[in-house]
């Protein structure tokens, strides 16, 4: 596997693979990786010659008082697994490698970035689609791969692709999760194991709102209470938002027909988790 921390040396390992006529498919990470992070890196082996990882804390899309400075960081552990799972190239820079000055380029899609998570996390969607748009212009991928446990994040990438015509497909991967049903995420490092029981309830919540679809309720506000109750249900867990929208403009939804995508946001402890499910309503 090779090591690549500068932008220049992604474009050089770039150019040798063209003259090849190989592809790439990159999956974009902050590292600690786990097993949903692996799902995506063996889905990127499917879909292209070559799969490059990067490993970047990306500090635009972290907000004030938020876990920038303490998100889990172990880049030894993350090497091995990778070199053991075939990947052929490792980015990861350093900040001023990505932000050598303040930058004054914005990526915002108001629409997609504005709600759910957007609404509590002012910036980070558009940290995100700097990065994101950044990454891509470094890597040229043929394909870019992302998970669906970041649903808004999926959508608001997809529609910029689209937007801006980049020329890459984007491939989401469904959520990897723990045996009892919890989204698997590099921020469940943080939680004590009573809160780690109580994690459950992002699960059960998004259930809650499944099953009152499938019995007939159709009112999005009703589901998202119904969700939002069952959260309440959990002593250790606070609702931050529970959304029924449309998974890809992301708008609420007044009547829950064809599809829906189901989120929530749930600080567990001082944790905060999100998780979601997509249904499709007959
Ligand atoms: P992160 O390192 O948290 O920025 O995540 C990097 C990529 O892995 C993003 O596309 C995430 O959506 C994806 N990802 C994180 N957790 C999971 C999971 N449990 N299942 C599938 N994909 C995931």
């Amino acid at each position: 596997m090779l090591n690549v921390t500068t932008i220049a040396g992604v474009r050089s390992r770039r150019r040798e693979l063209w003259q090849r006529a190989q592809t790439v498919a990159l999956v974009p990470t902050m590292g600690a990786l786990h097993d949903g992070h692996l799902r995506l890196v063996d889905r990127a082996g499917e879909l292209a010659d070559e799969v490059w990882v990067s490993i970047f804390v990306n500090p635009t899309q972290f907000g004030p008082g938020e876990d920038f400075e303490r998100y889990p960081r172990d880049l030894e552990r993350d090497r091995e697994l990778l070199a053991t799972r075939g990947v052929a190239l490792l980015f990861n820079p350093s900040t001023k490698e990505m932000y050598p000055r303040p930058g004054v380029t914005t990526v915002d899609l108001p629409e997609l970035a504005g709600g759910m998570c957007g609404a509590f996390r002012p910036g980070h969607f558009q940290g995100v689609a700097l990065v994101v748009t950044k990454l891509l212009a470094i890597a040229q991928p043929e394909v870019a791969v992302f998970g669906a446990k970041d649903w808004q994040q999926s959508a608001i990438i997809r529609r910029l692709v689209e937007d801006l015509n980049l020329p890459v497909r984007v491939e989401v991967v469904p959520t990897v999760r723990e045996a009892d049903g919890l989204a698997m995420s590099s921020r469940n490092a943080y939680l004590t194991s009573q809160e780690r029981q109580a994690a459950t309830v992002l699960q059960r919540a998004l259930h809650a709102g499944e099953e009152a679809i499938r019995g007939g309720l159709i009112d999005g506000r009703a589901v998202e209470r119904r969700i939002a109750a069952t959260v309440a249900e959990e002593p250790l867990a606070r609702l931050q938002y529970a959304a029924a929208v449309d998974p890809d403009t992301l708008q609420p939804l007044g009547t829950v027909t064809r599809r829906a995508l189901l989120a929530v946001a749930v600080h567990v402890g001082a944790t905060r988790l999100i998780d979601n499910l997509l249904l499709e309503v007959s």
